[in-house]
């Protein structure tokens, strides 16, 4: 770290930052889906650190057991708008018997905290939590109001999460007009020494579609027409097989812009093949951006038939399907004509996707901060392919970026760690985050 940017919070958060985030993956909160888990103990805790920086936490359940935290902090400037720093509590799934250390140890070995969540989340909980409770320390206040939020339910539906405070505990948000939360200004290396920092500014919508083929029950001899599985194959075929067109969101356009001047290259982002050309020529970094550049939808799932002499009249398929911001009704019209008129789709579930200003001055805000402590690194804006909270605040107003900042070392693959096997986090990149937020979240 340069000497200019020794940061400003005390050797505490340092220390706390690190036991926090080993202290929440001790807490086992993993989100089985259908209802199965309990965040609780993990939102005690928040709120516990939370009072003992002088704040005013608030417990909300939809469900008991799924439990959320909301805080605010009063900014000095009571006329700017307040800012949300939000991150969820549970945990995908992790099968003990594949990882090096177990996934709920909290373990920390050789300068690693290692565990289910040491980046997705509570990596980014435990560094909201040392930084707020170092300002209570040192007597510091933002400018804008901060709303600090923990929340349940993210690895499934939000409902008993942020769908729940979106749409029963809107006040708590009142006057909140941007976001941030995961996913976002970690260290991307590129393989040739390049240190790139993509912080989110958009998320693609989600579209789980179930199709259903209707046709003629019968007996599997017999001439049959209208057979349901061979209607719905030949559906999920045509799908599958889709080149969408690229369509670039001016996320995505600043993105490939920015990264293009990185790699010296000349791009013409108005010739659709061209844009494939581009993320040729990026190599590793193309997968910022790639899934991005186009909807996207993949069969996943079928079922049909009971018996191998018997026709069914019905067989049903599932595709996950995800779209731009912007990009929705192309995605119907193009799965109304790739289905055909014997197969009917409808959305199993559906979620927006999310445009965010990367002209912003939050945005410079964020890019600076991350550039004082990371002055090698080089931040560009990017859509992400899936989803987050995010997408429900923005029913509230509140403009989401993906911004938990992790200064990872080579080796450390970000994208692979998410949901992975040996997921871990260095004690450096901990620190780092706290530093690079309280610059952020003082400036925001
Ligand atoms: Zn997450």
């Amino acid at each position: 770290m340069a000497d200019s940017a020794r940061g400003h919070v005390d050797e505490e958060a340092l220390d706390e930052v690190v036991r926090f985030t080993s202290d929440l993956i001790r807490i086992d909160t993993t989100n089985h889906g259908g209802g199965d888990c309990q965040e609780r103990p993990a939102a005690e805790y928040a709120a516990e650190q939370l009072a003992g920086a002088g704040l005013e936490p608030t417990l909300l359940e939809r469900t008991k057991g799924r439990t959320n935290v909301v805080a605010r902090i009063e900014g000095t400037d009571p006329s700017a708008d307040a800012l949300l720093v939000h991150g969820h509590l549970d945990v995908v799934p992790a099968q003990a018997e594949d990882w090096s250390v177990h996934p709920f140890s909290g373990e920390i070995r050789d300068g690693v905290v290692w565990g289910r969540g040491a980046v997705d989340m509570k990596n980014m909980d435990a560094m909201i939590l040392a930084v707020v409770r170092a300002w209570a320390r040192l007597g510091v206040r933002p400018r804008r109001d901060l709303v600090i939020a923990f929340t349940a339910d993210e690895e499934a539906s939000a409902e008993d999460g942020s769908g729940f405070l979106a749409d029963e505990h809107a006040g708590l948000f009142e006057g909140c007009t941007e976001g941030i939360s995961e996913s976002g200004a970690f260290t991307f290396h590129d393989g040739s020494g390049r240190q790139i920092y993509p912080i989110a500014a958009g998320e693609r919508g989600t579209g789980w579609l179930k199709l259903t083929a209707h046709g003629r029950a019968g007996h599997g001899s017999k001439v049959n027409r209208a057979n349901a599985v061979t209607r719905l194959a030949e559906a999920v075929a045509r799908i599958g097989a889709h080149e969408w067109p690229v369509r670039l969101t001016p996320t995505v356009r600043a993105a490939l812009t920015e990264l293009a001047a990185l790699y010296g290259i000349e791009p013409d982002l108005d010739d659709p093949d061209a844009v494939d050309v581009l993320l040729g020529k990026l190599g590793p970094a193309a997968a910022l951006v790639e899934p991005t550049v186009r909807n996207s939808a993949n069969p996943t799932m079928l079922h049909a038939g009971y018996k191998v002499n018997v026709i069914p009249g019905e067989a049903v398929g599932y595709v996950d399907g995800r779209y731009l911001p912007g990009g929705e009704d192309e995605f119907r019209t193009t799965l109304d004509r790739l289905t055909g008129p014997d197969v009917d789709w409808e959305f199993h579930h559906r979620e927006v996707a999310l445009q965010s200003p990367v002209e912003s001055v939050t945005f410079a805000r964020m890019r600076a901060a991350v550039e004082e402590f990371a002055p090698e690194g080089h931040v560009v804006p990017f859509c992400m392919s899936g989803g987050t909270d995010a997408k429900q605040f923005s029913r509230l107003g509140i403009t989401g970026y993906g911004f938990s900042p992790l200064k990872l070392p080579e080796g450390y693959d970000y994208g692979a760690l998410f949901h992975g096997v040996d997921e871990r986090v260095p004690v450096e990149a901990l620190h780092f985050g706290v530093h690079v937020l309280d610059r952020f979240l003082r400036t925001a």
